[in-house]
């Protein structure tokens, strides 16, 4: 996490990005009561009993036709929780990185002897603890893999180099600061991460069509505020950077702030070139373009429940997306009744 209060300040990215916050239409903020933010009244739908959706219901849009919103919403159908690899590797990545900013916290207090080997044996402890803790877990991990990335050594590998990343982050912040005219502040001080439910939970206004309870997975609450999101898979999606944008909006409608920034901190699980690399903070302004892509998923998915019908299945089964979406889906049997297996 130190990463990113560290690209913050070097690249100076508030400067930078200026004149495209500048650009942000006032029309796509929040807080604006009218049309495009505000929910078309044919959409009465919500008034009818069906609760209003989530942002992450909203964004999540891999199911390509809203087909699953349609069984969940309209026809209540439970659908089967299926524990993926990937959903296991979530929580883990999740679990590790909430206690990795804890730990550093701790350790930024008093940076003084932070070396190259003191940093490798810090981040070997935090690491042996975290996996010593999370041994059934990464047993599970082990059963579901299906590739050779999905080995649960993998993981841990990939959980360490990015503790010595950040732990170098905080090394680096702090003999930067000894400079003498240099700018620097301690990073516990000018990244004020905050992970726990009540600060990140935010209630958007009734206009909007969005459930009342939303919780991002960090926020860094300073001066701007940032909208955070930890995510892991093969690549960064448009849905990742669909989901920061309705938190922006949600947040605007309920605070009447400005929200320019997201950060989705992405940890490459797959990696195709097989070589061992680190979680990577990805930087970027919620512009119009994100904030068009939010409220047109928006568009379709209260258009989806008001179908007489559910939206068609994929029919073909040799296309990716039903290799990628479908076969990982909690309705997939109910989808696909007479399909053995999950492959
Ligand atoms: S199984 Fe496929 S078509 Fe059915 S809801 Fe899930 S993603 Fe959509």
């Amino acid at each position: 996490m130190y990463q990113l209060g560290t690209k913050w300040k070097l690249w100076n990215l508030q400067q930078l990005s200026q004149e495209i916050v500048d650009s942000i239409s006032p029309l796509y903020r929040g807080y604006n009561l009218e049309s495009p933010i505000s929910l078309a009244a044919d959409f009465s739908y919500v008034e009818e009993g069906v609760k209003p959706l989530s942002v992450e219901q909203i964004a999540h849009d891999e199911c390509s036709t809203r087909r699953d919103l349609y069984l969940s919403k309209r026809l209540r159908v439970g659908g089967e929780e299926t524990t993926t690899w990937g959903r296991i590797a979530g929580v883990l990545i999740d679990d590790f990185c909430k206690g990795l900013t804890i730990y550093f916290h701790g350790l930024a207090e008093h940076p003084e002897g932070l070396n190259y080997q003191k940093i490798e044996e810090l981040a070997q402890q935090y690491t042996d603890k975290f996996l010593c803790k999370h041994k059934t877990p990464l047993n599970n991990l082990k059963s579901r893999a299906r590739t050779e990335e999905e080995q649960p050594e993998y993981l841990a590998y990939l959980l360490k180099q990015t503790a010595k990343y950040e732990l170098i982050m905080i090394g680096a912040d702090f003999y930067s600061s000894q400079v003498p005219g240099q700018q620097f502040v301690p990073l516990m001080q000018s990244i004020p991460i905050h992970f726990d439910k009540k600060s990140v939970q935010i209630h958007p206004g009734t206009h909007l069509g969005i459930s009342d309870n939303n919780t991002p997975d960090f926020i860094i609450i300073d001066d701007p505020i940032v909208i955070g999101e930890i995510k892991s898979g093969n690549i960064l999606l448009p849905h990742h950077l669909h989901t920061i944008a309705g938190y922006a909006l949600a947040y605007e409608s309920e605070h009447g702030a400005d929200i320019n920034f997201g950060i989705v901190y992405f940890f490459q699980t797959h990696s195709t070139s097989k070589e061992k690399n680190f979680a990577q903070s990805y930087f970027f302004v919620i512009g119009d373009i994100l904030r068009k892509g939010f409220l047109s998923a928006r568009e379709e998915a209260y258009k989806t429940l008001l179908m007489d019908l559910p939206p068609m299945l994929l029919r073909d089964k040799s296309e990716e997306s039903y290799k990628r979406t479908c076969t990982y889906c909690k309705y997939f049997s109910y989808c696909y009744p007479t399909t053995n297996g999950k492959s």
